[in-house]
Order: structure tokens, then sequence, then C-alpha cells
């Protein structure tokens, strides 16, 4: 997706213009990973543009940046209206939001001494992440586990393991990568969780390698109401390759069928019935039309 600029972007309180929102080439962050950040979605509805589980999100920015034992300057209020009033400045409908919080300039030493810690919101215009279904290979690369990092924590670090599973998968001529953990289980996506249906159950990899991302808890909760059990359990990869279906999930993803996996075809090599019903169900959701959900929207006007 090509990338569409808005007008402002919130820096420490501020609202700077697009082409000023620089940092200097010796912020922290950028020699040792020391950020953590968030992705949010917000969607246009009836009534405004819905940001989709922001207090969620924040939770878990504060979460992360705990873990990297970093003190943000503001609140979570503060971050929320002010996610709110770039929404608005920027007039974003359909969109996504990056929250980052970084070690900034102060010294070169890995131990961040003196560092200042900055804290910036991005909002840019987004639709679908992903209009196709996926086909996915199995990584070399093991997704951190416990000992590595802290669990649950979106640390920018981190994504070096990501990203290196992005371009072997793409190099190979695949759409997405699938991460095991240390034991030998699915973990997840570089980026997204996995789900599977088999015999009519949801199941997700109960794994401490994976983040448990706030679309799957939705999308457990949402099955459970629709009369699907969906529950986790450790998932091994030949589970996965003989799922009925699989989908992976995300704030950006959304829900995206997977229709292979190391070119074994999973089911008819089609989008699954229960994986549409699902996605279906979601889309209403976050547009605003199911009013048993709206506690997980939050208005920026
Ligand atoms: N796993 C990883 C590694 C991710 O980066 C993401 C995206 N935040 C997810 C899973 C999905 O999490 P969420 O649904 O909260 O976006």
């Amino acid at each position: 997706m090509v990338l569409k600029t808005t007008k402002f972007i919130w820096m420490d309180g501020k609202f700077v213009k697009w082409k000023d929102a620089k940092v200097h080439v010796l912020t922290h962050a950028l020699h040792y990973g020391t950020a953590v950040f968030e992705g949010i979605h917000s969607y246009k509805t009836g009534k405004g543009t819905a940001i989709f589980r922001l207090d969620e999100h924040i939770d878990r920015l504060f979460h992360s940046a705990n873990a990297l034992s970093m003190h943000l300057r503001f609140t979570k209020n503060q971050l929320k209206n002010s996610i709110k009033k770039l929404i608005k400045k920027n007039k974003i409908g359909d969109g996504y939001i990056r929250p980052l919080a970084y070690y900034g300039y102060g010294d070169v030493g890995v131990f961040p001494r003196n560092v200042h810690v900055n804290t910036a919101i991005i909002t840019v215009p987004w639709e679908h992440y992903y209009s196709k279904d996926l086909r996915v290979m199995t990584s070399k690369y093991e997704r951190h586990s416990e000992k590595s990092t802290v669990f649950g924590a979106k640390i920018s670090g981190n994504y070096a393991n990501s990203v290196l599973a992005m371009h072997e998968a793409r190099k190979k001529g695949y759409d997405e990568a699938l991460m095991l953990d240390n034991e030998g289980y699915v973990a997840e996506g570089p980026a997204e969780n996995i789900f599977l249906v088999k015999n009519g159950d949801l199941i997700t990899p109960d794994s401490r390698s994976s983040l448990h991302g706030i679309t799957r808890n939705s999308i457990m909760a949402i099955s459970k109401d629709m009369g699907i059990d969906a529950y986790e359990k450790k998932v091994s990869l030949n589970e996965v390759k003989n799922a009925d279906e699989l989908f992976y999930c995300g704030t950006a993803t959304e829900i995206a069928p997977v229709v292979s996996i190391d070119n074994k075809k999973i089911g008819n090599g089609k989008a699954g019935r229960i994986t549409l019903m699902i996605r279906d169900k979601f889309y209403s959701i976050v547009r605003g039309k199911e009013s048993k959900y709206k506690k997980w929207l939050a208005y920026a006007n």
C-alpha cells in the first residue's frame, strides 16, 4: 500500500507539519530498537470516525514502555485525547494510528542514561492491508520467547525478527511468514495472530512467544457470541497444515484468509466459510452497526 501523507504529526504535545516531524540521528531507538509502539485502526461510521479498542491499545503501549523502563511524559488520557484531536485535524476516516514512544537523544551507549523519552503519534488514511488471500511459508526464524523479551510488549527492536521472516518469505514468493516458538509450536505471523478452524471449532495458539493481540481477543469474544467454540491450545505445524480453514488477524491485517502453508492447500484452497462469517461480523462491529460492541468504539468527534 502506498503511504498517504497527512497534514500533521503529533510530537511531544505539538502538532507538527508532516515534513518537519524529524529526529536526530543519535536517537537511541535508531541504534538499539528502544522504542515501543501501537497500531490502532479507525473506521468511518454513521456517527463519525470510531477508534477500535483505543483503551486496550493505550494500556498495551504503557505495558510496553514499562518493559523498557521508559517513563512517558504524558498520561493515558492525554494520549487518547491527542489521538482524537489528530484524527480530526487530519480528517481521518478509515485510518491507521501509530503512537510511538522512544528513547531519543542524549547518549550513545546501550544503557539509556540521560536520554530523553519522546512520544509521537502518526495517523494515515488506510484501507485494507491485504486485499487478497494469503500464501504463507514457515519461517526458519524462531519467534522471541520470554527468555529474550517481555511477553506482551511491542518493542521495536523485536521487529527485526519479523522483518527477517518477511524478507525470507517474500524472496521465496510467498505473501507472509509463519513463525514457531522455541518449543517448535506455532506462535504467530510477523505482525499477526493466527486462527485455525477444525471441525467447526476456532483454535488459536497458546504460546508465550506470540503477542496475544487485541484483534485475537475480539475474535474470541465475537465467535463465542456466534455459537462457535473458540479456545487456545498449543498448536503444532501439522495441525495448522491440516486445518479446515486458516486465517491471520491483527489491527492492520484485520482478518485475512490463509489458503496455503508451504504450498500445502488449506481446505479447498479458498477462504473458508467460518472465516468469512467472522470477518463479516467483525466489519459490522467496527462500523458501529452492532450495539452489543459499541463499548469497543471511541469516537473522535
Ligand atoms: N503479533 C504481532 C507480533 C503483532 O505485531 C501484532 C500487531 N500488533 C499482532 C500479533 C496482532 O495484534 P493486534 O490484534 O493487537 O493488532
